[in-house]
């Protein structure tokens, strides 16, 4: 193995840079090239290739963002845009692709490994942390925090004011931010795609809150809960307490950017070491993830959208620390 082409695809998330630096640094250090791929599968198609060096991953561990950039590639779901990709990592050399993608940019590679000899090495990245194969994805762990300091800063303006605010983050198919977020920030109820939202239940909480002078209260909703996001919810909930002073707030792409958490970079970084190790020792077509502390490397075809589960332990815990 002497040349490898790395790339980040799909939604962007805090830790890609630590990632690809780590891949970068691992590499060289095995004396292998290493090709930047800038935009994603659209990048790749096109051919924008780049050498990389130490110095190109130098202070950026620290960085949102990604350097290489990302997109999203319609073309490289056809077999002609994956045709073209190839031809174009042919042309340049490229002996092993790792991407540091979602679910879909992991199906992307999948597809690709079918078809063509060239081995990939999947590295998981995803906000909503659903992927399966791995306990965190990069970029869950800040999303979370971010949201968890934009929540506590909203906290002091609703005590302020004795108000209500329905605060919703990120998450069109998962309660996963929404969850965790929630707990952190002591909300008083948390809606998410996985569970019903029950809006009678809500009622209570809101009359029991305020019956006992609670100052403010927080409700935490996934932007994908089927009762409608944050601004329907609230709209429901004013209709039943018109004299509630309440407020709606969006954190939307705060959650995606913004320097990495301890624990984004040094997942990011461990998983790139992995990777690179894997294909030295003659892995290929699979996903590299962290599963209860080791490393553990799921082929591409067995990697699957993951879907939040709640248990009844879960729900509980909600429900007795919002009394
Ligand atoms: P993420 O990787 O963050 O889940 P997307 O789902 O948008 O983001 O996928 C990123 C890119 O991966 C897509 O724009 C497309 O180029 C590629 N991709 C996604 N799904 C497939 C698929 N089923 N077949 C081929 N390529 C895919």
């Amino acid at each position: 193995m002497s040349k490898i082409a790395i790339l980040t695809s799909g939604g962007d998330a805090p830790g890609l840079n630590a990632c690809i630096r780590s891949l970068v640094r691992t590499a060289i250090f095995h004396g292998i090239k290493t090709i930047g791929i800038h935009r994603g599968y659209d990048g790749m198609i096109e051919g924008d290739f780049f050498e990389m060096d130490a110095g190109t991953v130098s202070n950026i561990i620290q960085k949102g963002g990604t350097i290489l950039k990302s997109s999203r590639s319609e073309r490289f779901k056809t077999p002609e845009g994956r045709e073209t990709a190839f031809q174009q990592l042919k042309k340049a050399g490229i002996e092993a692709v790792l991407v540091i993608g979602g679910d879909g940019s992991l199906a992307g590679a999948k597809y690709f490994a079918a078809t063509y000899p060239i081995p990939w090495i999947g590295i998981p990245k995803t906000i909503d942390n659903d992927i399966s194969g791995t306990d965190y994805a990069i970029g869950f762990d800040t999303a979370t925090n971010t949201a968890m300091q934009a929540i506590d800063n909203i906290r002091d303006t609703a005590e302020s004011h004795n108000r209500i605010y329905f605060v919703e983050v990120m998450g069109r198919n998962s309660g996963s931010i929404a969850y965790k977020t929630g707990i952190s920030v002591g909300a008083e109820a948390i809606y998410i795609p996985e569970t019903n939202t029950d809006l009678e239940h809500l009622f209570d909480v809101f009359e029991r809150g305020w019956s006992r002078k609670k100052s403010s209260l927080i409700v935490v909703v996934a932007e994908g809960d089927e009762a409608g996001g944050a601004f329907a919810i609230s709209k429901k909930v004013k209709e039943k307490f018109p004299q509630f002073d309440m407020a709606v707030c969006i954190l939307g792409h705060v959650q995606r950017g913004g320097s990495p958490t301890c624990n984004d970079r040094v997942l990011a970084t461990k998983l790139g070491v992995a990777a690179i190790d894997a294909l030295l020792s003659g892995q290929k077509n699979i996903m590299v993830g962290e599963v209860k502390g080791e490393i553990l490397y799921t082929p591409l075809e067995n990697v699957v959208k993951r879907h939040l589960e709640i248990t009844p332990a879960m729900t509980e815990l909600i429900d007795i620390l919002s009394i």
